[in-house]
């Protein structure tokens, strides 16, 4: 309700236009990009091993049907690899960039699309978090710290079944527990609305909801080497990067269980995978917020991604650190950690509550 008499609310959303998901939909991507009118001169971002696993197929593909291809190799989410790409798109004098890969190529082309204006594609290889389809991207800063920042989201998602099922298994179940851990920024944000009347989208939380609840209800049958498991996982993939895209923020998939992450990747960087790291972060959290975190742990061991400490490859020193340190990562989101995180002893209680150490 507007107080004050004069209404001024504006929101803008972006959204992608085309989402293709299923067994060989990779096939179509020449007739996807005609369909959104793209120009003539198209840019790869890849790897060099996911080029041979997708990116060759549709290289050859987009060839067949006239596009002029180039293409690009890029390794981590950094700012020489963005300036890399960004430099290959303008000297192909490219009008739309294809992202080929697991989430480091497809961040890396949604920087290369904010820095140049170009439409682009996502293509994923391999689905271990929901960035997929977000406007956010994950870089690493110089000193190699992890920074969240805003970018372009892709113009269309080309999610083939078939490729994906082929990454191994571990992705699918940190893509997983990255979609389950929206449980828990759920309610950090419903907090921050009660507490700091902080701006909240009813939408944008459904939709966060719905994801994690669909992963869970599918927990049983998600399994390695099916790819019925991708199918499963897809959407509800998809949908929690379109939730962000409703809000602005990364809020409705992004709380106290990704800073408790982010601070794992400050103090202990490359140990395990960054929804692995969520996952277990969500455990915790949820039994700091009152809620159901058994329910979170056991869906998270059927499918098969870590919820101790050990098999995140982490000392149980290491834990206490993160959670120690977790609210000093983004002092400004406000979470269940609130202004003074928790005390070692407090951190060492929890993790060992709920048999993370
Ligand atoms: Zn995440």
């Amino acid at each position: 309700m507007d107080m004050d008499g004069d209404f001024l609310k504006v929101r803008a959303m972006n959204f992608p236009r085309s989402i293709m998901l299923g067994h060989g939909v990779i096939q179509q991507t020449a007739d996807i990009c005609r369909s959104l009118l793209f120009g003539h001169e198209g840019l790869i971002v890849t790897g060099s091993q996911t080029y041979e696993a997708a990116g060759k197929l549709v290289d050859d593909q987009m060839t067949d049907a006239g596009y002029a291809m180039s293409k690009v190799f890029v390794g981590s989410t950094d700012q020489d690899n963005i300036d890399k790409a960004v430099e290959a798109a303008r000297k192909a004098d490219a009008k739309f960039v294809l992202a080929i890969g697991g989430g480091s190529k497809i961040d890396i082309s949604k920087m290369v699309s904010k820095e140049t204006g170009l439409p682009f594609v996502s293509i994923p290889t391999s689905v271990a978090h929901d960035g997929i389809c977000s406007d956010r991207a994950s870089i690493k800063t110089k000193e190699g710290a992890p920074l969240t920042v805003s970018a372009t989201p892709p113009t269309a998602i080309i999610g083939d079944t078939e490729i994906i099922v082929k990454a191994p298994y571990r992705y699918l179940a940190s893509g997983c527990a990255d979609v389950i851990s929206n449980l828990t920024a759920l309610n950090d944000w419903d907090f921050a609305r009660k507490i700091r009347d902080e701006e909240f989208s009813s939408s944008a939380y459904a939709l966060s909801k719905y994801s994690a609840e669909s992963i869970m209800k599918a927990a049983p049958v998600i399994r390695p080497g099916m790819e019925e498991s991708v199918w499963y996982v897809l959407k509800p993939v998809v949908a929690s990067g379109t939730s962000m895209c409703i809000a602005g923020t990364s809020r409705p998939t992004s709380g106290s269980e990704h800073m408790f992450s982010h601070a794992l990747d400050l103090l202990h960087p490359g140990k395990a995978m960054h929804g692995e790291q969520c996952g277990v972060g969500c455990i915790m959290m949820m039994h700091l917020q009152g809620g159901n975190w058994k329910q979170i742990r056991d869906a998270l061991k059927q499918i098969g991604a870590p919820t101790t400490a050990a098999e995140l490859g982490l000392s149980d020193e290491d834990v206490v650190d993160a959670l120690v340190a977790a609210n000093k990562v983004r002092k400004e989101r406000f979470t269940i950690l609130g202004d003074t995180g928790l005390s070692r002893n407090a951190a060492i209680n929890l993790a060992r509550t709920t048999g993370v150490i």
